[in-house]
């Protein structure tokens, strides 16, 4: 890798060493590291990570001995410097870092708990956001995420015509309202369909492919979001899409996105380019 050394970080649940996602983990680990990366892990479930928000979050006394709003106090406490010490143990490595992998099995159509609160806890508003930089102007918009989920249910399963529904809105929350939101440039998602199910051979092969891919992972293009130059960004304004915006797109067949579809059909492939 040409110039700066580049920083991974690789956020990680799952509870089992011999799990497939432990696999996938060591893998990428594996790969980023022989293509010249530097590569750390937040290990969740072995870390203990407390994913459960509370006023032990911030040190020392809230602004509003009356009534605690997380939102706010966190977001003092981050100007301060008062956030407890394993929140900013994880903000120091997601600043370093230049791609950030979430490496999970996919729970009731999310991320586990773990996770989840992973995110709650780290992505603070004034460090991850603020209404002022969010979307494609958000504070991570120099870095790169990508999630790489294994399913219980099959790639039909969540095809268009699929029972569970189209992956490409099944992803929209997480890409779209926790990634794009704070910024990042959202690689397509690296999805393992049913492991559980598959032969071992298959799994060995999905296991090349991701070390294969994740090789070249600084070449690909993120994913398309509306850019926010095409919404009013005011309150006055809802944020809405811009009337321009809506005339242009007025002759095309699908809408803009997962998202802003604008009763039309989805764009192909919006958030994940390898959808059946
Ligand atoms: C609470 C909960 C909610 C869920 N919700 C959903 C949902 O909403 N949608 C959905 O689709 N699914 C759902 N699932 C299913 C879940 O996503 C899958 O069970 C999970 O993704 C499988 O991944 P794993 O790592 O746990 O697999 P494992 O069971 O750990 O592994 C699968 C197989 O890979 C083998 N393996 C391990 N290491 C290797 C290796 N190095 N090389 C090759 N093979 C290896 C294992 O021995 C095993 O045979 C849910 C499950 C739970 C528990």
């Amino acid at each position: 890798m040409a110039g700066k050394q580049k920083n991974a970080l690789i956020v990680f649940a799952h509870q089992e060493k011999t799990s497939f996602n432990s696999a996938l983990k060591d893998a990428a680990v594996e790969s980023l590291k022989k293509t010249g990366w530097n590569v750390t892990v937040s290990d969740l479930y072995e870390m203990k990570f407390n994913a459960v928000l509370s006023r032990d979050d911030i040190i020392g006394n809230p602004k509003n001995l009356n009534h605690f709003n997380y939102s706010s106090e966190t977001m003092e406490a981050w100007k301060e410097g008062r956030l407890s010490e394993d929140i900013v143990e994880e903000q120091k490595k997601l600043l370093c870092a230049d791609l950030v992998v979430f490496q999970f099995p996919f729970y009731w159509f999310g991320m586990p708990a773990i996770m989840k609160g992973w995110v709650e806890r780290v992505f603070l508003p004034g460090f991850a956001y603020t209404f002022q930089s969010m979307y494609d102007n958000g504070h991570f918009k120099n870095k790169k995420a990508l999630l790489s989920i294994t399913t219980g249910g099959t790639s039909t399963m969540y095809s268009p015509q699929g029972i569970n529904g189209d992956i490409n809105v099944v992803l929209w929350p997480l890409q779209n309202g926790i990634l794009h939101f704070c910024g990042f440039q959202v690689l397509s998602p690296q999805i393992f369909w049913s492991p559980g199910y598959a032969t071992p051979e298959d799994r060995t092969k999905m296991t090349e492919t991701w070390k294969a891919r994740l090789e070249n992972i600084l070449q690909e293009d993120p994913i398309h979001f509306v850019p926010n130059i095409m919404f009013d960004m005011t309150f006055q304004g809802g944020f809405m899409l811009k009337k321009e915006a809506k005339e242009d797109n007025a002759n095309d067949h699908c809408g803009l996105s997962v998202g802003q579809h604008l009763g039309k059909a989805l764009p192909p492939n919006n958030q994940y380019k390898g959808a059946k």
